[in-house]
């Protein structure tokens, strides 16, 4: 098969589908990449990385559109991407349809086979090509929380570790899932006291179990939050309740009760936000003050670190394209059902239920 890679162009996006290490597997079991030329460039990889590999370069998007089999992408493609895919063609990237019914028909007028990263699962019922940019962004958040934190950035001026006689900060991370458990461990391996908030007992139980005296948990009941709120130099929102808008867990009011200075991370503006303050910011611009309190909101934190999110993405999706590409899609999809739940658009249907119900379309 010919595997295709084009230069991701949506704006600000550094990370590339194909990393030189799953060309060269590719390639090893006998197939043909196509590497669109300074492809790599914004995640660190030359075209001689990829000529290193065993790939070949293309000059233009064109090219790796027009011969591909298979286009491995980051992002969902764009309207001038879509016009140039075509029917038969495989489509292995994050798609995101729900909300884009533009996408959702160029696609489904394509012809193409489209099979999205956030919808394949794994056996624990997980999401194992979305977990890569949870663990992404949780450990970027008290990284990014720790320079809001300091004082030129508008915040309190707290070192995360304190120091010998100079007590550390107080991080309290709300929603103790993927993102959360990353950024725990991160901020308590900066030294910080830190509260993880959650609803589930059982995930509660999980973590003491893992991480003994690391870090604290506490029952997320409004209560806790309000009393935890106002003891924290940084608040960490991580909760996701699946297929809805993230929870406002604290209000504008709550505000008021924090130490001037205080700093609100809040990972899940994906999906709204859980402080009712939060509105999206980005890379270039991604904090700002409300009632004194700072406030880092930007929707996609990977970015930051493209390097090693193109990696950490490239690790999981590797074993799926190479079964695509082994395989072709509809027996690698008989094979393996976790990911035939990818399939989300194929020969002008859509064939994902909740991206059709989401959208009022027939699947
Ligand atoms: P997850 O499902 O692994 O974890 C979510 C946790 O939230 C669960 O443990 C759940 O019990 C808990 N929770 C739900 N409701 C709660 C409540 N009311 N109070 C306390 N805890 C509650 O999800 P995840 O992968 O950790 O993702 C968390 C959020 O981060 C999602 O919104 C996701 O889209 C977002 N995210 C954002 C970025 C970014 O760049 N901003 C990147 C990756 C993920």
């Amino acid at each position: 098969m010919r595997i295709g890679c084009p230069t991701e162009i949506k704006a600000q996006e550094f990370r590339v589908g194909l990393t030189p290490n799953a060309a060269r597997e590719a390639v090893d079991h006998g197939h043909e990449v196509l590497v669109q030329s300074g492809a790599g460039i914004g995640a660190g990889f030359s075209d001689q990385d990829y000529l290193d590999a065993g790939a070949t370069l293309a000059d233009t998007a064109q090219q790796v559109f027009e011969t591909a089999d298979m286009i491995v992408k980051v992002k969902e493609p764009q309207a001038q991407e879509r016009a140039m895919l075509r029917e038969g063609q495989l489509l292995f990237t994050y798609l995101h349809l729900a909300p884009d019914p533009a996408q959702t028909d160029d696609l489904v007028k394509s012809g193409a086979t489209c099979i999205a990263y956030e919808t394949v699962t794994d056996a624990r019922g997980g999401l194992p090509l979305l977990a890569p940019m949870s663990e992404v962004a949780g450990r970027l958040a008290p990284q990014m929380g720790a320079w809001t934190l300091q004082k030129a950035n508008g915040g309190r001026g707290v070192l995360m570790g304190g120091i010998p006689g100079v007590t550390p900060a107080s991080v309290a991370v709300i929603g103790g899932g993927v993102v959360g458990t990353h950024a725990a461990r991160i901020a308590a391996g900066m030294g910080a006291d830190v509260t993880v908030l959650d609803r589930s007992l059982p995930r509660m139980r999980q973590l003491d179990e893992l991480f003994g005296r690391d870090f604290n948990t506490r029952f997320a009941s409004k209560g806790n939050i309000a009393e935890v709120i106002t003891e924290a130099d940084m608040v960490i929102g991580a909760v996701l309740i699946p297929g809805a808008a993230a929870p406002k867990l604290v209000t504008r009011d709550m505000l008021g009760t924090m130490k001037p200075g205080a700093v609100l991370v809040d990972v899940a503006i994906d999906q709204g936000g859980c402080f009712e303050t939060s509105k999206a910011t980005t890379h270039q611009d991604p904090i700002y003050e409300v009632d004194g309190i700072m406030h880092y909101c930007v929707a996609n934190m990977p970015g930051a670190v493209a390097r090693s999110s193109t990696i950490g993405l490239g690790n999981a999706t590797m074993p799926f394209m190479l079964a695509l590409a082994d395989k072709g899609w509809k027996q690698a999809c008989k094979d393996d059902p976790h990911l035939a739940e990818g399939l989300n658009v194929h020969a002008g249907q859509i064939t994902n239920k909740p991206v059709a119900e989401a959208l009022k379309r027939d699947h």
